[in-house]
């Protein structure tokens, strides 16, 4: 009967199915002997996603189980794939030796990997977080609770956000893992969900809800700095709670063996921060470049050529690198914050040789916070406490640099003052005397062997390692006196794993074994014996190694605890390098490329001279970068109509304005000559045209929804840079809704904009609105050709050179010649033939008199005339005239 019994019954199974049910969302890996093996519908799916064998257990069974397995010392690697592809694994451990076993061995999950809670250092990006977020709407959405966390670091944030805001937190925090109420709607999830370039895994939080208290209390309970008290005037949201709590409770659930390196919970406002949408991160090419977001492919870690953040991370840590990135996501609005930046950087610019030496102490620093909460976790190699022992080290000095530079100048700025030299506590001196003492100096990366604690660290430990030793010395005695007692000088006394301490002769010395020479095992040219004397002396060396492992084990263990006890004192430390690292960093990004520190203040004007595009300046030939002057104000110079050729300069002029703001904000010095800048609190930008095929919307769809909510969300207070809006339909529509636009952002929106356009008839909006100007990027006419010059001048242009450029750009002479003649009927006002226009053409003469290219818009006096001219004034009463006489004479005046 037992060949036909289900295999699925076994011991074996009905543990796996155990482990399976509490994990029912995750693909569970389960350890047995040197493979994690994958089970029934799991082995299905897993030998599809990473292409390996599937076979089943027990073959010639009932109901064969499928099976699938991946070697021991490969899980990284196929964890990592799995992951990447939206899997959530469980990895099921051993949890005792099998030989000490009773029955079946006890398995465990030790801990579970999903895309938002990685902690491996193989798979994660040492320069940017890895961020596992929560929302959590009200009823009807208008607010939504919003956390993130960062598993690897302990990074833990929470803000409660109007619902138009999640958006642009999701864009500017880019978690890998967002949890949701299960009850989002399909479209509610492909909102959240993310853009293609950036699809983030979804997971849906348990339907019954947790009240407030029992946020507040988990929070509490695992904070170091525990929550505003509730009945406070500043007490958090609940919304912000509820999602703070769930990334927490989820993130636990993923490490059932190690501790979080949660110690603080930072709650925030989204209007703490320049908001920029997802959009203009894009486009400004903070940190993808365009080429790479359209598919040209970025690595992992890779700091994408062409974007700003490549330019201005000079940083010489990853937890450096990470806080710049943090910087530029979300730049500040408040100016005391601005200039306490601009303070630090300013200081290490002019201290040149204080900076290089600060860098190079930076170089060997290691990733304190990610190797800090490696410990906290419970995960750290004796390798990774070395690297944490070795980076405290190099600290002190660093700190006393900046000390004794300060005692002869003025003090050093705040923001990166290091930790009084003298308190050990916040230099964490303590933590590395600590690992010293108990560590090696150059740990190996697995401790299975042993022989990685110090000597000296534990008398226990010693003694034990003596034995083994000593062990080993007599040994050799033993040999040296057999092979005298023997009279063979061949003779070994040797150890091999499986068959333990042995004496072996080759077979011509057979015969001369002594008769105490038990035979243990024959070979082909040897003989192998063992004696009384060697069987007691194995088991005492044996003995005594494995016990010295397992105490090296148990004293790492507890070495690595006390490590995580001191994790907030170590992120503190390491949040001092990281801010030490962005900031040496952005001095010498300032000093290589004469950057200078930008004025910023509460007004409302910005004002550049002598502006560059840091990127595209570094790209162009030296000197060969143009700069310019770009003045904008929202009580005068509001809006800016930049006209000009193809290919003149006006997006990157516009970028650049964009640009330095941003940098500005997150505390970097600007490319330009001087610049001041009113805070700006949002940045929008729409340039181009960029498809989002993923959410099903053609090009115009999506540029006049990135319009309408810039309409509706611009204040007075944001920097619009609007290009060539309307440019993805048909010409008269494309040249009344950039009109149109235009005319709200001035009368009504109020922000500041620059706004380049094509349509030569946008400049006539400087003839009727106040605050709107031209300017236009200049080139000169050569020979039927256009040189371009880069320079922004006063005015607006009336012709595009679309053909001059085509034909730089190498389009086939005949078309070139036939668009010529095209352009000449068109400019004529006759048909592509050539023949006149007859009055009856179907085309709105009206729209033609307003934006054609020879007919500018009616003007005041005109306008005046035709309404006289349309009204019957017996119909009139005398109030009516006088209503009508006052708004005649307002629109001649204004
Ligand atoms: P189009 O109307 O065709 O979109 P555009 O006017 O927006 O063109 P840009 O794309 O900004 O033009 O610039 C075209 C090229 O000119 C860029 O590739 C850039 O290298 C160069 N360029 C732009 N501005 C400058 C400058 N100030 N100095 C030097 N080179 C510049």
């Amino acid at each position: 009967m037992a060949a036909g019994k289900s295999s699925i019954d076994t011991p074996l199974m009905r543990q796996y199915r155990e482990v399976k049910a509490r994990y029912p969302d995750c693909v569970v890996m389960f350890r047995v002997g040197d493979f994690y093996e994958l089970f029934l519908e799991d082995a299905v799916t897993v030998a599809r996603a990473l292409d390996i064998t599937l076979t089943t257990r027990d073959k010639g069974k009932e109901d064969p189980v499928p099976m699938a397995g991946v070697p021991h010392h490969a899980l990284k690697t196929y964890l990592g794939r799995l992951v990447e592809q939206g899997f959530k694994v469980a990895i099921c451990d051993q949890v005792e030796d099998p030989k000490l076993a009773k029955g079946i061995v006890r398995r465990e999950v030790t801990r579970v990997v999903t895309p938002g809670v990685l902690v491996d250092e193989d798979q994660l990006d040492a320069r940017r977080g890895c961020y596992l977020a929560a929302m959590i709407p009200n009823d009807d959405w208008a607010r939504v609770g919003f956390a993130y966390l960062d598993v690897s670091t302990g990074e833990f944030c929470a803000a409660e956000l109007e619902g138009a805001a999640l958006e642009d937190e999701l864009s500017r925090t880019a978690p890998r893992e967002l949890l949701v109420p299960a009850t989002l709607t399909d479209a509610q999830r492909t909102l959240v969900g993310g853009p293609a370039s950036a699809l983030r895994a979804l997971t849906d939080l348990p339907l019954d809800a947790s009240t407030p208290a029992e946020d507040r209390a988990l929070l509490n309970e695992a904070l170091a700095d525990p929550l505003v008290p509730e009945l406070d005037g500043a007490a958090s949201s609940a919304l912000a709670l509820a999602a703070a709590a769930a990334c927490l409770r989820y993130a636990r659930r993923t490490q059932p063996t190690g501790e979080l390196p949660v110690n603080r919970l930072v709650e925030y406002r989204a209007s703490e921060h320049l908001i920029l949408d997802e959009a203009t991160q894009l486009h400004l090419e903070i940190f993808t470049s365009l080429s790479a977001a359209t598919g040209g492919g970025q690595g992992k870690g890779a700091r994408a050529r062409g974007t700003l953040i490549a330019l201005l991370d000079e940083t010489r840590t990853a937890m450096g690198g990470r806080l710049l990135r943090r910087w530029l996501a979300a730049p500040l609005v408040d100016v005391a914050g601005i200039r306490r930046r601009h303070d630090a950087v300013e200081w290490l610019v002019e201290r040149a040789v204080l900076r290089t030496t600060t860098r190079a102490a930076l170089d060997g620093v290691y990733d304190l916070e990610r190797l800090c909460g490696r410990a906290t976790l419970g995960l750290a190699t004796p390798r990774d406490l070395g690297a944490l022992r070795r980076s405290i080290e190099r600290l002190p000095a660093l700190a006393k640099d900046l000390a004794d530079a300060a005692s002869h100048a003025i003090d050093v700025p705040l923001l990166i003052a290091p930790p009084p030299l003298d308190d050990t506590a916040a230099l964490c001196g303590d933590v590395a005397s600590r690992i010293a003492a108990a560590l090696i100096d150059e740990p190996p990366l697995s401790f299975a062997e042993g022989g990685i604690i110090r000597r000296g660290f534990s008398a226990d430990l010693d003694e034990l390692v003596d034995i083994a030793d000593g062990g080993k010395e007599s040994l050799l005695a033993i040999e040296l006196r057999e092979r005298e007692r023997t009279g063979i000088g061949s003779l070994k006394v040797r150890y091999t794993r499986a068959f333990g301490y042995y004496i072996e002769l080759t077979k011509s010395h057979m015969s001369r074994a002594p008769a105490d020479y038990v035979r243990k095992q024959t070979l082909t040219n040897c003989e192998r014996y063992t004696t009384t004397e060697l069987t007691e002396f194995e088991s005492k060396i044996l003995h005594a190694e494995e016990r010295s492992v397992a105490l090296e084990m148990d004293l790492f263990a507890r070495l690595r605890v006390e490590v995580g006890a001191a994790g907030e004192r170590l992120q503190r430390l390491a949040e001092w390098v990281a801010r030490l690292d962005a900031i040496a960093g952005l001095a010498e990004v300032a000093q290589a490329n004469s950057y200078v520190r930008p004025d910023v203040d509460e007004g409302g004007r910005l004002e550049i001279e002598g502006g560059r595009h840091p990127v595209v300046e570094r790209l162009a030939a030296p000197g060969g970068f143009v700069p310019n002057d770009v003045t904008l104000d929202p009580d005068d110079a509001q809006l800016l109509v930049v006209t000009g050729p193809n290919m003149a300069g006006k997006s990157t002029v516009m970028r650049q304005v964009g640009l330095i703001v941003l940098m500005a904000q997150a505390g970097s010095f600007v490319p330009a000559r001087r610049a001041r800048i009113g805070i700006v609190d949002r940045l929008f930008t729409r340039v181009g045209a960029s498809d989002n095929l993923a959410r099903g919307e053609s090009t115009f769809m999506v540029e006049m929804r990135e319009t309408a909510h810039i309409l509706r969300y611009a204040t007075r207070r944001s920097l619009l840079l609007l290009d060539e809006i309307g440019r993805g339909t048909s010409t008269y529509d494309g040249v009344s809704i950039a009109w149109a636009v235009a005319e709200q952002l001035h009368d009504r929106v109020g922000a500041k904009a620059m706004f380049a356009t094509h349509y030569h008839e946008l400049t006539a909006l400087a003839r009727t609105r106040p605050r709107a100007r031209n300017v236009q990027v200049a080139v000169r006419e050569q020979e039927g050709g256009v040189v371009f010059l880069h320079q922004l001048v006063e005015g607006g242009a009336s012709r595009s050179y679309g053909i001059q450029v085509a034909r730089l750009a190498g389009l086939p002479r005949g078309v070139i010649d036939r668009a010529r003649a095209v352009l000449a009927a068109l400019e004529r006002g006759d048909d592509v033939f050539g023949r006149a226009r007859t009055p009856t053409a179907a085309i709105d003469t009206r729209q033609i008199e307003l934006f054609g290219p020879r007919m500018p818009v009616p003007s005041a006096a005109e306008e005046v005339a035709s309404e006289l001219r349309a009204l019957d004034p017996d119909e009139l009463t005398p109030r009516a005239a006088l209503e009508l006489i006052a708004r005649l004479r307002e629109k001649l005046i204004t």
